[in-house]
């Protein structure tokens, strides 16, 4: 095999694959190494298991909620073997069509752990490879704190390794995985409790967010208990004690550390390329990814920007395009991501929070609403929605949109291209509403000072 490469990507996992693809559209010689699973940890440990996951837990709801529509149906225990098959076989689906495609799009792929030599060279199983370009790529891991009894929890990584569902379990952490994996477990049966430092949980969501889903998550049974640091895990005679400022919290079968992420960095010798690490482990990047060695690059959650499968996907097919196409000027934009948790019910984030539009703007409007949708008005578990949009400036541009209810993590999307656009209320306002839908609250939302337009069927 010639060792040299237009292109080489660390890691193939979401960033590495879309730079190493768009680099060998462009006619480039282009390569991945990997050391585990092609993927990455959306396709394996991610995006895509816990989506299915939480789909399941859709349904659970929806078992519980068919009652009140006259549809008769209970759940028993979840089948979480045949639902891990399942997961698990469509996981592998992915894995498939990506190490078939890779070879089609025409990238090499080499197989172990990459850890540099020099700027331009690699090391993967004693063999050397140089690349014009090298991408670092390598993503990163979930943190677990260092305190005494750590190693009794286990981590997102170990919640989709999970052979049978735990009994009562323990979620550390407020953001999103911990809200997502703790509605995931509560749905489908388990009891959960959620213990974070935070004293809310999504603290850097809009405050309205908040404060619905911890609302939300309390009448789905979830405990919570906000504003407090663990200080330790204890094995006891019925399981695993969770020490949190002083109180204890007991009998749990599993604790899942969901604290944050850490970027991978161990065993790359980032010293030999001359590329020193961030204070937090990230590696530091210009607007173009550049690092601060020429021609060696970092996208994705390595960088710890925005650390999300779409972003690291557009950083790595804006890099390929400006270092190989006709883009001399192309890069990622990190403002206005839209972003989903997948809670219960979802959450959808554009733009600025109203504390931070306020922080930033002179003039800032707010216009928001809060109803029980049509599905949830006939069910036995009513869930609220609850939608705001923050406008800024005399002409009200839309700076920031945050939603919670059934139905918005599909409905984010195309609001976030107004909200791209430059869209003004004035613009949503001139927009006919679908009926009856929720969505249309966000085109018929009124100032708080005038009468609020109401429409009981809200769908
Ligand atoms: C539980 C969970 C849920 C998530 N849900 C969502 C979601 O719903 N939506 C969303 O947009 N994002 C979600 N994310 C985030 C998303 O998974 C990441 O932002 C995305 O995978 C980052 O892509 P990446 O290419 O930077 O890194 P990764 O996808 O992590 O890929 C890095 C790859 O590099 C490999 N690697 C590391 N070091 C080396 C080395 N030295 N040599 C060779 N290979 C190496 C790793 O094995 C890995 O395969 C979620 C993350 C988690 C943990």
């Amino acid at each position: 095999m010639n060792r040299h490469f237009d292109l080489i990507a660390i890691g193939g996992g979401s960033g590495g694959l879309a730079v190493a693809e768009r680099a060998a559209q462009l006619g480039r010689r282009a390569a991945i190494v990997e050391a585990a699973e092609i993927g990455g940890t959306c396709v394996n440990a991610g995006c895509v298991p816990k989506k299915v996951m939480w789909y399941a837990a859709q349904l659970a709801h929806a078992v519980d909620d068919a009652p009140g529509f006259g549809v008769p149906a209970s759940r028993g225990t979840t089948d979480w073997a045949a639902l891990l098959a399942a997961r698990e076989r469509y996981v592998a689906d992915i894995r498939r069509y990506w190490n078939g495609y890779v070879g089609e799009v025409g990238i090499t792929r080499i197989d172990g752990r990459a850890r540099f030599m020099e700027a331009h060279t690699l090391v993967v199983d004693g063999k050397h490879y140089t690349a014009d370009h090298i991408v670092i790529a390598t993503g990163g891991h979930p943190l677990v704190p260092s305190v005494p009894g750590a190693e009794l929890g286990i981590t997102s990584d170990g919640f989709f390794a999970l052979r049978e569902q735990p009994r009562r379990v323990a979620v550390i952490g407020g953001g999103y995985i911990g809200v997502e994996l703790a509605g995931v477990l509560q749905a489908l049966g388990s009891e959960v409790a959620l213990v974070a430092r935070e004293d809310r949980v999504l603290e850097r969501f809009d405050p309205m967010i908040s404060e619905v889903l911890g609302n939300q998550m309390r009448r789905q049974g979830i405990a919570l208990h906000l504003g407090r640091a663990v200080t330790a895990l204890q094995r006891e005679p019925l399981g695993i004690a969770v020490v949190a400022d002083g109180e204890r919290l007991g009998g749990f079968d599993t604790v899942i550390w969901a604290v944050g992420r850490r970027a991978n960095i161990e065993g790359l010798n980032l010293e030999a390329a001359g590329i020193c690490a961030a204070p937090d482990g990230t590696v530091s990047v210009d607007q173009w990814q550049q690092t601060g060695v020429k021609g060696v690059y970092a996208i994705g959650d390595v960088t710890g920007r925005v650390p999300l499968t779409p972003v690291a996907i557009a950083a790595g097919r804006r890099l390929a395009e400006r270092l190989f196409g006709e883009a001399p000027r192309a890069r990622v934009s990190y403002d206005n991501v839209p972003s989903v948790v997948f809670a219960h019910p979802p959450v959808g984030s554009v733009g600025l929070t109203e504390p931070e539009a306020r922080a930033r703007f002179d003039q800032v409007s707010t216009y928001s609403t809060r109803f029980t949708p049509m599905r949830h008005a006939l069910s036995t578990h009513p869930t609220e929605t609850a939608m705001k949009l923050v406008c800024a400036g005399e002409d009200e541009r839309v700076v920031g949109i945050h939603l919670i209810g059934e139905g918005v993590d599909e409905m984010l999307q195309g609001f976030a291209v107004a909200l791209k656009m430059g869209a003004t209320k004035a613009d949503l306002d001139a927009t006919l509403p679908v009926h009856p839908v929720s969505a249309e609250e966000l085109v018929t939302l009124k100032r708080p000072d005038l009468e609020q337009e109401v429409w009981r069927e809200v769908g």
